[in-house]
């Protein structure tokens, strides 16, 4: 073909899946698993094709969204569900990092992503978009919170019909942040593995879209966004080290993907990047395979504060295993407690509420710090992937309060006298 038809006759740069074990190919369709060995689809593009079509003009002319990336992306123009997802801020996190005894961290803040206030957006603009097109009327998703908020929220948008399924026992920010879009909303009793599992059972009977596992090859497209923009938001430069939370591990090795892509089309140049990837303790079996040396992943069940990132059993475990030790990165693991403190660190230096999940990543970059993991001159970006104000009741009691106090001048002088003097006791404390 020459490249005049390429051009007038592709709508999109994505050549079909590919099985990330043996490398069979399929078409680009809704399914996710290598029917001969079983192993992950992955969506392939002509990167010979995206360097004639992508520069850092064209993408910078596109729309302050994920869809600035289009051509790097699985979606033919008329099926784009664009709901402002992406371009959140890249911060130079300076107090932060003189905190932490570090020279060069960036904080890039999820947190206050659309539509729903996490990384979980990226995913689903992408799996939405796809299913249009594939002709869904109905979407689902197994969740462990904020990929329920994204669906119902994205879902609710685009027209289409949604009923998802989440553990019984999530923070009520994140069922409510569910429920107000209508969907119908299955609270299971069971853990995330379970509701996984009753989700690929669900699919298998009903037609409908599940992001996560029949469309699960385009909805992790989307989290390569978070590599492009770290990129493009540094100035069209890869950093030295990345710190990102690890869930199932998807999220984690499409940054990776993104960064790939971007030296490959020729917007970037390559360099090595070094990945780190944290876990709570309570739902650790990436980061307990890495401490052990082992090459397989053995599941767990969860028992964290840490929600959203509580999958016992990883789907891309081995893979962010094999990143993090093939780019001389880590995998690191905090308990509740520092997740607590994590939370606190970043709202009292840079003034970002973040969830859970966030508190994880912040105390795992600490530790790794401590233990001389990062270099203090790094340019390191901390990837932010959710919002505090849906897990609220993580911190209650380990915050302070509100000074109550009547509407009088001699009543807030008192109560500022008794702040300054607990200021002090802190002081104190700190000293001893
Ligand atoms: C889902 C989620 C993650 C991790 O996702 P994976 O791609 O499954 O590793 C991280 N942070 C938050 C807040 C999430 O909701
Ligand atoms: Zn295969």
């Amino acid at each position: 073909m020459t490249q005049a038809t390429l051009n007038s006759t592709r709508t999109t740069a994505a050549k079909g899946l590919a099985c990330k074990e043996c490398g069979a190919e399929y078409e680009l369709k809704a399914t996710h698993i290598c029917e001969l060995c079983f192993g992950p689809l992955e969506v392939q593009y002509d990167y010979d094709y995206l360097r004639t079509k992508v520069t850092r003009e064209s993408i910078k002319a596109g729309p302050h969204s994920i869809w600035r990336y289009k051509d790097l992306l699985p979606v033919p123009d008329e099926h784009i569900v664009d709901v402002g997802t992406g371009m959140t801020p890249l911060l130079k996190a300076n107090r932060l990092a003189r905190r932490l005894g570090l020279k060069n961290l960036y904080i890039k803040n999820d947190a206050v992503n659309m539509p729903t206030l996490s990384f979980k957006d990226r995913v689903v603009s992408v799996a939405l978009s796809k299913a249009k097109e594939f002709g869904f009327s109905t979407i689902s998703c197994a969740s462990t919170g904020n990929l329920a908020n994204s669906t119902a929220a994205i879902a609710a948008h685009a027209g289409l019909d949604c009923c998802v399924f989440i553990p019984a026992d999530l923070e009520a920010g994140k069922v409510l942040g569910t429920v107000i879009y209508g969907p119908t909303v299955m609270a299971v009793q069971g853990n995330y593995d379970q509701v996984n599992r009753l989700c690929c059972e669900v699919a298998n009977t009903y037609g409908w879209g599940f992001v996560n596992i029949n469309l699960r090859p385009y909805y992790s497209e989307g989290s390569k966004t978070l590599g492009y923009e770290v990129a493009e938001q540094l100035g069209w430069q890869l950093p030295d080290h990345i710190v990102a939370p690890l869930a199932s591990g998807s999220l984690f090795t499409k940054i990776h993907k993104g960064f790939q892509e971007f030296v490959k089309v020729g917007l970037v140049e390559d360099k090595p990047v070094r990945f780190s990837g944290a876990q709570a303790e309570g739902c650790s079996p990436i980061a307990q395979a890495y401490a052990e040396g082992r090459d397989f992943v053995t599941p767990v069940k969860p028992n964290t504060i840490a929600k959203s990132i509580a999958i016992g059993n990883p789907a891309d475990g081995i893979y962010a295993l094999e990143l993090a030790r093939k780019t001389n990165g880590n995998i690191e693991s905090v308990t509740d407690e520092e997740i607590i403190e994590g939370m606190k660190l970043l709202a009292e230096t840079e003034g970002i509420f973040t969830e859970t999940a966030g508190g994880t990543t912040i105390a795992v970059l600490k530790k790794l710090v401590e233990a001389g993991k990062i270099n203090p001159d790094e340019t390191t970006v901390v990837y932010i992937t959710g919002n505090g104000l849906k897990t609220q009741e993580s911190v209650q009691g380990y915050v302070g309060e509100p000074f109550t106090i009547e509407a009088k001048l001699d009543s807030f002088e008192r109560a500022l006298e008794r702040s300054q003097t607990l200021d002090r006791l802190d002081w104190q404390q700190v000293l001893v």
